[in-house]
């Protein structure tokens, strides 16, 4: 009962910030009905379409050795039209948003972002990155493990931490591999990858924040690797970390590797190469700016015209999406490496046991 009245007290306030509508408070108080919640404390974050509020699950039947409390992050969607109208370039191009994404109805919409954050961090956790388990979502309230210390401290965002440059060194790689592993093994491109959206907890890094994450064919799927790994490098640029430079990084991630190639080994042997003499630094700068306006093709098909571009870059250059395409194109491309495919992800889990199989 006092569990009760203090979602009340703290529902009362929210509600009153325009954050908590009644449908909002119902999901919570049925939340702890079940004896999901039996607390729902502050508010961790306000952010433009969401906020994330701090809760905790009632205290496990007492054993001597059972934690009393888990201690949980709920990520509750704003429900306002107007708040998700920038989304739509996320949207077009992006298979799983085939049905059911109504423009005209803000609570169904917000509904299967919210189901999509919840489907991505799964991914993510399955492939071993470091995420919050996502336990469950109802409408617009996405349930998750907190990540904060023993308390009700959640850990800082890596805008916040003040990594030292040793630390920085290290998180650098891990940082890519990350995003490769995400980008080969999850098929997703997080799409708002910076340091707002990782936080540092028990010294390594943790990716939120994935409601927005695409599939890696999307259309734009590149464009917005590019921005993600843009802000990588350029963070821990700032930092004086050896980074790769753009249009390494972009290599790294995306090629395929093969079997006998460790892809921790191969950055860090980028990372060792001697810094190239004199204009050398200049030109990784120049080759970076070339690359970050370039247009990548998604696929062979969105190519306008390989064979002009192939000229105009002048004899025996390769126009500079030439590795990009070729681990695309996946008919000439070998799959060197393990990957799971999402298509099936709508259905139950037991209809994947075939690819699951193939995993092991
Ligand atoms: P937004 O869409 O508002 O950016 P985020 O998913 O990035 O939503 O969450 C906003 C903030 O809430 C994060 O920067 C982080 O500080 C905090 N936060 C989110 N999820 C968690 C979590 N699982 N544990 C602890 N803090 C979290
Ligand atoms: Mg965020």
């Amino acid at each position: 009962p006092s569990a009760t009245a203090n979602l009340k007290d703290k529902a009362d306030r929210a509600t009153n910030e325009q954050v908590l509508d009644p449908r909002t408070r119902l999901i919570l108080f049925k939340m702890i009905g079940r004896g999901l919640l039996h607390t729902v404390n502050g508010c961790i974050s306000t952010g433009k379409e969401a906020n994330v509020y701090h809760a905790i699950t009632p205290p496990e039947p007492t054993t001597a050795s059972t934690v009393p409390n888990r201690h949980l992050a709920l990520k509750i969607y704003k429900t306002s039209i107007l708040v998700f109208k920038d989304r739509d370039k996320y949207v077009s191009g992006e298979h799983r948003f085939r049905r059911g994404y109504s423009r005209h109805n803000p609570r169904k919409m917000v509904r299967v972002w919210a189901e999509k954050e919840m489907r991505n961090l799964k991914r993510l956790t399955t492939a071993g990155i470091r995420a919050p388990e996502a336990l469950e979502v109802r409408e617009n309230v996405l349930v998750m493990d907190f990540l904060g210390d023993g308390d009700c401290w959640a850990s800082p965002r890596l805008k916040d931490a003040n990594p030292t440059k040793e630390e920085c060194d290290n998180l650098y790689p891990e940082l890519l591999l990350i995003v490769r592993t995400m980008f080969h093994q999850c098929k997703l491109v997080h799409a708002d990858l910076s340091e707002y959206n990782i936080l540092l907890h028990e010294g390594h890094l943790w990716i939120i924040d994935v409601s927005q994450s695409v599939e890696h064919d999307h259309p734009a799927a590149f464009d917005f690797l590019r921005n993600d790994l843009r802000n990588v490098e350029e963070f821990f640029g700032r930092r004086d970390v050896r980074c790769v430079g753009l249009r390494r990084a972009f290599e790294f991630v995306t090629r395929d590797m093969a079997a006998n190639e460790d892809p921790t080994e191969v950055l860090q042997a980028w990372r060792d190469e001697p810094a190239p003499a004199d204009e050398g630094h200049d030109s990784t700068i120049h080759e970076d700016e070339v690359f970050r306006k370039s247009y990548i093709p998604r696929t062979l098909n969105d190519l306008y015209d390989p064979e002009r571009d192939a000229e105009a870059l002048g004899d025996g250059k390769k126009p500079i999406y030439a590795n990009t395409i070729a681990l695309v194109n996946k008919d000439s491309a070998p799959q060197t490496e393990k990957s799971v495919r999402f298509d099936g992800e709508d259905l139950p889990a037991s209809s994947n046991s075939e690819q699951e199989e193939e995993e092991e």
